[in-house]
């Protein structure tokens, strides 16, 4: 039984005085528990939309999500954000009056999930598997953009969620840190696995981190292609230069570039009327 399974799910957005915007069209997709699952597709193509759907921020229009056999999201009903399902942000949620140590434990203790205590342990050992461990007093405004980025993805596993979600976390990251970043990410992801559902444009890094990855057509969005990613772990950075890793690329690319050209058509039409 897969851990996540997405069914048929569509989404319309009604926007105060303007046209319905169907975003999402008939979407399926399962994950399987410690699967990393990564989504990529053209811009304005519905991927935050279908992460929103799952986290809990937005009801869906038509169709289901069932996480661990129970029931998530269905139309009419409304959802809600939780612990099982932790979000990372592509711009960052980090509270900036807290120190490190204190942003990481914040959510469990709140949550009533650990004692101040056991929350403090737990986050030390974590923030050590990334090597923040001289950092717990730093305030984020005082970290380099990499340490912030690995302290949230800390932060949303400490206390343990079902799910990971990613929205592009890695995005305003120059290409040395990115590398850095998601070498840590994998770390975690090897010694002790996670679910993962992780959106980019960044194909290389699609390929580098995931164990599938599904391409999503242009507006409205639907899941257009899987590709299985089987290079071995743990995968380092020369990966990249493998022919496998190569002869993939290629053929996501010539997908992306496909719906990339019909979302920019669309764009043209939209623009004209
Ligand atoms: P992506 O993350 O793939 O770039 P989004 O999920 O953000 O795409 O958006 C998908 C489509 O839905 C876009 O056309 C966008 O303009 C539209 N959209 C997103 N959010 C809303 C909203 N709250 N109201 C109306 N339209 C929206
Ligand atoms: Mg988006």
């Amino acid at each position: 039984m897969p851990l996540l399974s997405i069914r048929n799910v569509s989404k319309v957005y009604y926007p105060r005085n303007q046209q319905s915007v169907l975003a999402l069209d008939q979407c399926n997709l399962d994950i399987a528990k410690n699967e990393f699952c990564v989504i990529v597709g053209p811009s304005g193509c519905g991927k935050t939309t279908l992460l929103n759907i799952i986290a809990g921020f937005e009801n869906l229009t038509e169709g289901s999500i069932v996480l661990n056999g129970s029931p998530l999201a269905a139309p009419g009903t409304p959802v809600s954000p939780g612990p099982d399902r932790m979000v990372v942000f592509q711009h960052g949620g980090l509270f900036p009056w807290m120190r490190a140590l204190e942003n990481v434990c914040f959510g469990p203790i709140a949550r009533g999930q650990m004692t101040p205590a056991e929350a403090r342990e737990k986050a030390r050992s974590l923030m050590a598997r990334v090597d923040l461990h001289d950092m717990e007093d730093l305030y984020p405004e005082d970290m380099s953009s990499g340490m912030r980025r690995r302290l949230e993805i800390i932060r949303s596993i400490i206390g343990e969620p079902e799910i990971l979600l990613m929205d592009e976390p890695f995005r305003a990251l120059d290409a040395m840190t990115k590398a850095v970043v998601q070498d840590f990410l994998l770390k975690i992801f090897d010694t002790s696995p996670h679910t993962i559902f992780f959106i980019t444009h960044d194909l290389t890094e699609a390929i580098f981190l995931a164990d599938k990855v599904y391409v999503m057509t242009s507006r409205p969005g639907r899941l257009k292609k899987m590709l299985s990613v089987n290079l071995p772990r743990p995968r380092t950075l020369d990966l990249v230069n493998a022919s496998e890793f190569l002869r993939l690329k290629d053929e996501l690319t010539d997908v992306i570039h496909e719906e990339a050209q019909k979302a920019f058509e669309l764009g043209e039409r939209e623009a004209a009327r």
